[in-house]
């Protein structure tokens, strides 16, 4: 079994460094930008856009004196890699399952923006279209492949090309496998350096535990679990949500685009990234270390993209519930869970366990001594009391025991898990409907 996994760490590049890599990521974002350009004139035309054809029109872009720089100072398996991204970026816009998604997530219509064209005409930017990257995003990047040719790791340092040299970098854990491609990437201010690596197991993992567990995923309590414990939240939004406001507050008084706007600016999106910094590690943390103690992990499928979108209320019906839904709507998002089931999928790929997503449906209106289903059974959030056998218990507890069992009976219906990957499927068997 092949093993990919990327270690990123912080880089500390000194000045000199900065300048050079700074240099680097803005040949590639403008690069992408002219390759955006050309390919969407291609695109009015009806031309095949495809990577070979946009990688051999860099040589082009390279020969054009009006671009000299790119000669000088860029990385040339930088660019081609960027251009390879913005191909990839066009293959997901034709592929009409992609599109299939994107409708059912129901996303807002925007108002129609439009692209320029060389002769003047214009043409739709249409959704899942890939778009231009501006300087003011302040999030940038380039990948080099081919990590041995070109760079080192050495200590705590990393040796890259174009006379950037040895760059140190905060080394938090130890790299394991065959580094095939590193990433340098940019976001608000701090520069970071991603290692892609490979690894090749001569055995499956076989996970070292034999428990499975059901984990309901809530607002209050992040997690419930089926062995009846709990996981609070880290609401590292809420905590900072004052300092944000103050600050957002403070932004609406500049002049737009001032010198202080964008200062002030950069330290709102240095505070969103602090944010996202703090839930990040903590959701890691949870999410190992249940991995580590299971081998069989059952969630909700939950449509969290979905969820979180219906409650800001759709055209026809806005202002209904809009209040209550979007307290819930910055609690989900806040929360992560998405991007804690994702976690836990790859964590138990690489420890040889298994992640099994169930219907969400009834999951909290079940009983779980004796199956009823009703919804008087939870009359309160908290309480779970089922009007046919009395039984009694936490709501998301008994919530997460029927989910474990819902994940049991996914596993016998398929007969176990032979394939030595973890399955991710629904369970279809049919429930008894609701009274
Ligand atoms: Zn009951």
């Amino acid at each position: 079994m092949k093993i990919n996994k990327a270690y990123k760490f912080r880089l500390s590049p000194n000045a000199e460094q900065v300048v050079i890599l700074t240099s680097l990521v803005d040949s590639a974002r403008f690069v992408w930008n002219e390759m955006l350009a050309l390919s969407l004139e291609m695109f009015a035309k009806n031309e095949f856009i495809n990577a070979i054809n946009l990688v051999n029109k860099i040589v082009g872009l390279k020969n054009n004196p009006e671009f000299a720089f790119l000669k000088s100072r860029s990385n040339a398996v930088s660019l081609q890699q960027k251009v390879r991204d913005l191909a990839s970026a066009w293959s997901r816009f034709f592929d009409p399952k992609v599109h299939a998604r994107f409708k059912e997530s129901k996303k807002k219509p925007r108002k129609p923006k439009f692209v320029k064209l060389l002769d003047g005409t214009e043409i739709q930017h249409r959704p899942l279209m890939p778009q231009f990257k501006r300087n003011a995003d302040r999030c940038d990047s380039m990948r080099l492949v081919q990590f041995d040719k070109y760079c080192r790791v050495e200590g705590n340092r990393v040796k890259l090309p174009n006379g950037v040299g040895f760059v140190k970098f905060r080394k938090s854990q130890e790299i394991v496998g065959i580094i095939k491609n590193v990433t340098i990437s940019k976001k608000s201010g701090q520069w970071y350096v991603s290692f892609g690596t490979e690894r090749e197991l001569l055995q499956n993992p076989i996970h070292p535990s034999k428990s499975s567990l059901g984990v309901d995923l809530g607002i209050t309590k992040l997690i419930t679990t089926s062995e009846n414990k709990t996981i609070k939240p880290k609401n590292s939004f809420k905590a900072n949500q004052v300092k944000l406001a103050k600050l957002q507050r403070q932004l609406s008084r500049k002049v737009l685009f001032s010198q202080n706007w964008k200062k002030h600016n950069h330290k709102i999106q240095k505070l969103h990234s602090h944010i996202a910094n703090i839930r990040h590690d903590y959701l890691h943390k949870v999410t190992t270390t249940i991995s580590k103690n299971h081998a069989m992990i059952v969630v909700e499928d939950l449509k969290i993209a979905n969820m979180s979108r219906s409650a800001s209320g759709t055209m026809e019906n806005k202002g209904r519930n809009v209040r209550a839904k979007s307290g819930l709507n910055k609690s989900i998002l806040d929360q992560g869970w998405g991007m804690m089931i994702d976690m836990l999928g790859y964590k138990q790929h690489w420890r040889g366990g298994l992640v099994i997503k169930v219907n969400p449906n009834y999951t909290s209106q079940t009983c779980f001594n004796c199956k009823h289903v009703a919804k008087e059974n939870r009359r309160t959030q908290v309480k779970f009391e089922c009007v046919k056998c009395m039984y009694v218990a936490n709501a998301d507890f008994n919530a997460a025991c029927n989910i474990l069992s819902a994940g049991h009976a996914v596993l016998s219906a398929e007969g176990g898990c032979g394939k030595g990957r973890p399955m991710i499927q629904k369970t279809c068997d049919s429930r008894e409907e609701v009274a």
